[in-house]
């Protein structure tokens, strides 16, 4: 009897459920191949065996290669021919395949079988001995820059010097001979680079093979990508071994990608790209611009007609859009892989919802599925369209959205720039897997070469970045750091815009608009609002953002941030005049200033809200915020002295001196350093009385006013940074007072609540009290975020807090994905404790961890009320709530299953 297998599955034993064993590649050609598709056979070395590689300090686990050879020998008598022998040799490709995709990080290996030998034998199999010499270069290079880690590059530059020499422009138009030259130079450059010759054992070129892909899931790019995508590094990847068919044979073969979908509309359309007479990776490498597969129809009628079909089945099997790679050869169709496809927002809300409506999902599916990071994308910025553009070219639109920065030709250029804030668009004749971290910095990516499915186009919509690909008009030269299109020139640090819906090349930067909502999202929104319990509101602090909020679905307006209300230029110097003032009297004037201001402001909110609860929290920065900075009144300081103001006693300038160093004594006594805790928030309003008395007037002329005008107000009053019960209940009794001198005898009509920020821990930890004298409660998680780690977060974010995550000392930038096994601690207890005094006290979140994904999560299973957010994040709250609720529902359903499984099997 045969020995079960440890290490190494055949497609036909596995299946789609296997992903976590055998790789997302590998479980969907077991899965494909049961399901009788026309998948060439091989076989499938799981991901414990790379975690095994990887734990025995990168040695092939014991037994593997006698599995992988055990196996190899069946693929021989299913497949008729032997590896390594003639007159039929096996040839097999050996490929990566992780349980996340990782498209183009790890290597492949192609034509493994191939030595001075078989190439002979294939030669006179195929009667191609062209074909044969090909096969055999292609294995020789991609295994010295693969499993010798010689620069693929130099392998390129011999392919070129070659096709000079013999003045011939395509790979094609070389023949047997030529490729024979080309094998001897490649011979020479591993014999010099890797100090051995080209291993002509099979055996162990497979074996070198499997351990070089392992190897690969170690690399640089992979590890980047990991990292963006949140890809444990411990997962591991799988190797598939398939046996090799060929694209490449004649013009009656080829390889291409289609998609089942548009993956930037939508749209159901087959989607792809084709090469005929071409091998494996060309189509995404972008070295040879692709026909798009419309052409395939008339080229190759049969093929193009069973494509469509498996298209469909595949789609309706796996319940998504797919991503097909399929391979021609000699006329027969076969399918190579397949995967969900990656796509950009708009097309992935359109598949979603396109999906429903024929019934292969439901509304809670779509919803589920919706990635919140793609609405993110969605309402990413367009080009305004009435702005003048000079368009410099037009290539094809990769992944949608429009960009603007200065132009960078390489990938360390943008990383570095952007570091330093600066905006960039990354240009590339074409990208490799190698320029990541620059596409992860650039606002968007532009390169001259390559197809729809070419590197840089899949990683742009994955990243939800803009992009532009195969715009073949620009010439650019990346040494000079110029692009160039008909007698123009940009030069690094020039800006250019992108278009990447449109595929616009445009000089200079352009002005960009918000996007608007397509009917794919709003659907998607409205089933996701019927599905969600908490609320989301926005962050929004004019009647703009408000409106924008409101469209965007926000229930109300969880933060007011009134300080940026005291920042424009018009207002800046009345606000200065009333810190500087030296008495109450000086200070109420200024503050008389900025009532009406003030009352303006929030009616405008309170009308652009009508209906909707707005909270108005008072004024929190140290004052110093709204002062000069001391740098710059030191160099005035400078230059009046210089200009004689000292010896002048009594001269225009000399008064102005005084005035200045009056200033700069101000900002001196008022100046905070971070993390800004000392004189700001409640602590302002306790020792300057009628800062907030202001505010809370202008709160409550705005209602009286609106409420006139038959504007339904529901008013908040909100504290910031309270730490003590006696604080709150101080400001508290103050915006009373007031709300009763304004509003006199209509002051039963206005249902208004007065409420805290959470953001001290000890105000968390006497939640009881604080519920005392507080309607609601809003935790403030950036501040609480700060204070719980003791992390002064300009400065921390800045200088360790990214090596932190790097080193995985902490799992995220808690200021980003909230802490919940620390901050989140003070926030359950100071619910738990809130809602004991208080029953049913209203909470919420309105620290930036209200915008994120994760955190939305939590909060709803805490039980929190709401989230609050900027307005562009409403969207993506929406969904994030309604999926945590989703997800809730279905964790006790199948923790009920399992439970009843196990009572069968007790049974049993
Ligand atoms: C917070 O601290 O979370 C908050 C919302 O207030 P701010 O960011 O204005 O300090
Ligand atoms: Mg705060």
């Amino acid at each position: 009897m045969q020995r079960q297998s440890q290490w190494v599955k055949a497609f036909e034993e596995g299946h789609a459920g296997e992903r976590e064993l055998l790789g997302g590649k590998g479980a969907n050609l077991a899965e494909m191949t049961r399901a009788g598709l026309p998948v060439p056979p091989g076989f499938t070395i799981t991901t414990d065996a790379c975690r095994d590689y990887y734990r025995t300090d990168r040695k092939l686990p014991d037994g593997l290669m006698e599995e992988v050879f055990a196996k190899l020998t069946e693929l021989e008598s299913k497949q008729g021919k032997q590896f390594g022998v003639a007159p039929t040799p096996l040839l097999v490709s050996v490929r990566s395949g992780s349980v996340h995709s990782m498209p183009g990080m790890m290597d492949t290996i192609l034509n493994v079988g191939l030595n001075d030998r078989t190439v002979e034998a294939l030669a006179e199999l195929t009667q191609n001995e062209t074909f044969a010499y090909d096969c055999y270069r292609r294995l020789v290079q991609m295994f010295g820059n693969v499993v010798f880690g010689i620069e693929g590059m130099l392998f390129e530059r011999q392919l070129h010097e070659l096709k000079r020499e013999r003045g011939v422009e395509q790979d094609r138009d070389v023949d047997a001979a030529g490729w024979k030259q080309l094998l001897e130079r490649y011979s020479a450059l591993i014999r010099r680079h890797a100090r051995r010759e080209f291993p002509q054992d099979v055996r162990e070129q497979l074996t070198l093979a499997v351990e070089a892909v392992f190897r690969s899931w170690d690399n640089p790019r992979a590890r980047v990508y990991r990292k963006v995508h949140h890809i444990p590094d411990s997962q591991g990847t799988a190797v598939n071994i398939q046996s090799m068919v060929f694209g490449n044979r004649g013009e009656d073969c080829g390889t291409g990608v289609v998609f089942t979908r548009d993956p930037s509309t939508g749209e159901k359309v087959l989607f792809g790209e084709f090469l005929t007479n071409a091998q494996g990776e060309d189509v995404v490498a972008g070295s040879r611009t692709p026909r798009p597969i419309a052409e395939l129809a008339a080229e190759m009628p049969a093929v193009h007609g069973q494509l469509l079909a498996t298209a469909e089945k595949l789609e309706r099997h796996y319940r998504d859009m797919q991503d097909i790679e399929f391979t021609v050869e000699t006329g027969t169709l076969y399918i190579l892989q397949t995967r969900n496809g990656k796509r950009s927002a708009q097309a992935s809300m359109k598949i979603g919802v396109d999906l429903v409506a024929v019934g292969v999902l439901t509304p809670e599916e779509a919803v589920l599925r919706a990635e919140p990071g793609h609405l993110d994308q969605l309402l990413h910025p367009t080009i305004a369209s009435d702005a003048e553009l000079d368009v410099l070219a037009v290539g094809l639109p990769a992944s949608p959205g429009a960009a603007t920065g200065q132009a960078v030709f390489d990938a360390d250029t943008a990383e570095r720039l952007a570091a330093s804030g600066k905006r960039v668009i990354l240009v590339r004749a074409e990208t490799t897997p190698e320029d990541i971290h620059g596409v992860l910095a650039a606002q968007g990516v532009l390169t001259s070469r390559g197809g729809m499915t070419s590197h840089a186009a899949v990683v742009a919509r994955g990243m939800g970045k803009p992009c532009v690909c195969g715009c073949e008009a620009l010439a650019i030269d990346v040494e000079a750091g110029t692009l160039s299109v008909g007698g123009q020139v940009v030069r690094e640090g020039d800006f250019v815009s992108i278009d990447g819906a449109t595929g616009r090349v445009i000089r200079g930067s352009v002005q960009l608009k918000a996007a608007e909502m397509t009917a794919e999202l709003q659907q998607l929104l409205v089933w996701a609002d019927e599905f969600r319990t908490m609320k989301v509101m926005a962050n929004a602090d004019n009647p703009e953002d408000a409106r924008k909020a409101r469209e965007f679905g926000a229930q109300g307006i969880g933060l007011c941030r009134t300080e940026h209300m005291f920042l424009s230029p018009e207002r800046l110097p009345i606000v200065q005049a009333m810190i500087l003032a030296e008495s109450k009297e000086g200070r109420m004037e200024a503050l008389g200033q900025l009532l009406p201001m003030q009352r303006a402001d929030f009616d405008g909110l309170f009308r652009a809200m009508d209906g909707l609860p707005v909270a108005i929290r008072l004024l929190d920065p140290p004052l110093h915020e709204f002062l000069p900075n001391m740098e710059e009144l030191r160099a005035k300081w400078d230059d009046l002295q210089a200009a004689g103001a000292i010896d002048t006693a009594g001269s225009p300038a000399s008064s102005e001196l005084q005035q200045l160093e009056r200033l700069m004594r101000k900002v001196k006594s008022l100046h905070e350093v971070n993390p800004m805790l000392g004189q700001r928030g409640c602590r302002l309003g306790i020792l300057y009385p009628e800062i907030y008395e202001m505010q809370a007037e202008a709160v409550f002329l705005a209602i009286r006013d609106c409420m006139r005008d038959g504007v339904q107000v529901v008013p908040e009053v909100m504290i910031p940074l309270v730490g003590h019960v006696n604080e709150l209940s101080l400001l508290r009794d103050m915006v009373e007072r007031t709300a009763h001198h304004v509003l006199q005898e209509d002051l039963h009509r206005v249902a208004y609540k007065v409420g805290t920020m959470i953001e001290v821990p000890r105000a968390a930890l006497t939640a009881g009290r604080i519920a005392e004298c507080a309607d609601f409660f809003s935790f403030g998680t950036n501040d609480l975020t700060q204070m719980t780690y003791g992390y002064s977060r300009d400065d921390a974010e800045g200088k360790f807090l990214s090596a932190y995550v790097d080193r995985e000392l902490l799992p995220a930038n808690p200021f980003q994905v909230l802490d919940t096994e620390g901050v989140g601690q003070l926030i359950e207890l100071a619910v738990e404790r809130g809602r004991r005094t208080r029953p049913g006290l209203k909470a919420g979140v309105c620290g930036e961890h209200g915008g994120d994904p994760q955190s939305i999560a939590y909060c709803h299973g805490i039980g929190l009320d709401y989230v609050s957010c900027s307005p562009f994040r409403v969207p993506l709250a929406r969904i994030a709530a309604a999926q945590a609720r989703l997800q809730q529902s279905a964790a006790p359903k199948a923790s009920t299953e399992a439970a009843a499984s196990l009572q069968m099997q007790a049974a049993q």
